[in-house]
């Protein structure tokens, strides 16, 4: 079995040195969730670095209460506007995407939380590698554009991968005292999202708004959308293919609505174990800071009484045939699941602006890999090269079928 994380801990939570954290995507879902775990922790973290695309606003409120060394601000022409307001404060105010990608080199960080989304986390993640930081995934992309080069790295540098998405979490959790026990499959809990149990004769008319109402998380846009047509399923396969050294033949997904069982690990003697818990990410996102301790949390309690029906079905890889196509793609291997990533992007933000509809987000992507060259060994140039081409690819094929 090949982790991508090892059962070192990171530094420290337990003495009195606080754990230096970079947020990479402080403004969004995972990132402002890490600052609550954060601020409900005195003296466990330090706040060094945080970042954000657009979100002046929240990223000045956030750096004033947290007071991190460095921020970073994405849109260059806010950056003027961010450091009239953090300067006085001796905070450091940087501002692009080569200062987003250069800042995880900083000597003072310990670990790095990646809480941005897409494609756009890859390069921060490999220089944070690179320079020795562990890494608290959330960017889920990451490791589906580059899971090879990553895990590479992560090992040639001795860097843990933490995972931070709720279902890779759970395995890590179920995995606690079982590192050189041998996994025999992995089982990935989906909620099934807003349109389970629906046809594509209902799905060719639901609408942004519809999409974006999760039955049971609150996140972000991307991965809301994602969420409903099952591509988050897929992308989170190719995620623990890379985190937890499996094939793709040991990886199965079961719909479960509740939310509750947030996956599972089967071992080779047939015992199954899981991990439970009410939907809420601060768990996880907590478990990838604070690892190896268990810190203290007031997080709601479940209780079996308020779940009396449990349930689990296989996922309608007919209707909802993304993840199909994210299979395809991790057996595929190479730069295939960088082509899925890179259309399905594009898809999910022309499906958000109402340029496309839902049913068209796997239309998108099946067109790119069919028609995007194929590298089987990808370096770091082919990934870039393949997701410019793909989303130029992704644009034309919109254009071309359903713009006017
Ligand atoms: P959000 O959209 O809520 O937040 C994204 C963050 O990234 C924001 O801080 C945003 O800044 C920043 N950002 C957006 N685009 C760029 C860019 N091009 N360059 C740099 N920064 C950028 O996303 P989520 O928090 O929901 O998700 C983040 C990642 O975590 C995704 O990969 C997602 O799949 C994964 N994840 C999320 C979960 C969740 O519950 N939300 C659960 C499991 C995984 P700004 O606010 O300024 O736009």
């Amino acid at each position: 079995m090949s982790l991508c994380f090892s059962i070192a801990p990171v530094g420290t939570t337990s003495d009195n040195q606080p754990r230096s954290i970079a947020i990479l995507g402080a403004t969004g879902s995972i990132g402002t969730q890490a600052l609550d775990v954060i601020r409900a922790h005195p003296g466990k973290f330090q706040v060094e670095v945080l970042t954000a695309h657009r979100n002046a606003d929240l990223l000045i409120q956030q750096s004033l209460e947290f007071q991190p060394n460095a921020v970073v601000i994405v849109e260059e022409s806010l950056y003027e506007k961010v450091r009239d307001a953090l300067f006085s404060r001796g905070i450091k105010v940087y501002a692009g995407k080569k200062a987003l990608a250069s800042v995880v080199e900083m000597g003072t960080i310990d670990m790095v939380l990646t809480a941005t989304v897409g494609y756009a986390g890859l390069l921060p993640t490999i220089n944070a590698i690179k320079a020795g930081k562990h890494i608290a995934l959330a960017n889920k992309e990451t490791l589906v554009v580059a899971g090879e080069l990553i895990t590479k790295l992560a090992r040639q540098h001795s860097v843990n991968l933490y995972p931070v998405d709720s279902e890779h979490s759970a395995i890590f959790q179920c995995l606690a005292g079982e590192f050189h026990n041998p996994i025999e499959k992995i089982i990935l809990t989906a909620s099934g999202g807003p349109f389970r149990g629906k046809n594509r004769k209902f799905l060719e008319t639901v609408t942004r708004e519809d999409a974006l109402k999760h039955p049971n998380w609150e996140m972000g846009a991307k991965v809301t959308i994602d969420s409903a047509t099952l591509m988050n399923k897929g992308l989170e396969v190719i995620e623990a293919k890379w985190l937890f050294g499996v094939r793709a033949e040991q990886i199965e997904v079961v719909v479960h609505p509740q939310s509750i069982v947030h996956s599972l690990v089967q071992f080779q003697d047939s015992s199954i174990k899981a991990q439970l818990g009410l939907p809420d990410m601060r768990l996880p996102i907590q478990y990838a800071l604070g690892y190896p301790e268990r810190l203290k949390a007031d997080f709601p309690r479940f209780n079996f009484m308020d779940y009396p029906e449990l349930t689990f079905e296989a996922p309608d890889v007919d209707t909802f045939s993304n993840l199909s196509l994210a299979y395809e793609a991790m057996h595929q291997g190479g730069n295939m699941p960088c082509i899925l990533n890179a259309a399905n992007e594009i898809a999910v933000a022309e499906f958000l602006q109402k340029k496309i509809g839902f049913l068209h987000i796997s239309e998108v992507v099946a067109q790119c890999m069919q028609t995007i060259g194929y590298v089987q060994q990808p370096d770091y140039q082919d990934y870039v090269d393949t997701n410019d081409e793909t989303r130029i690819k992704a644009f034309e094929i919109i254009n071309r079928s359903w713009k006017d």
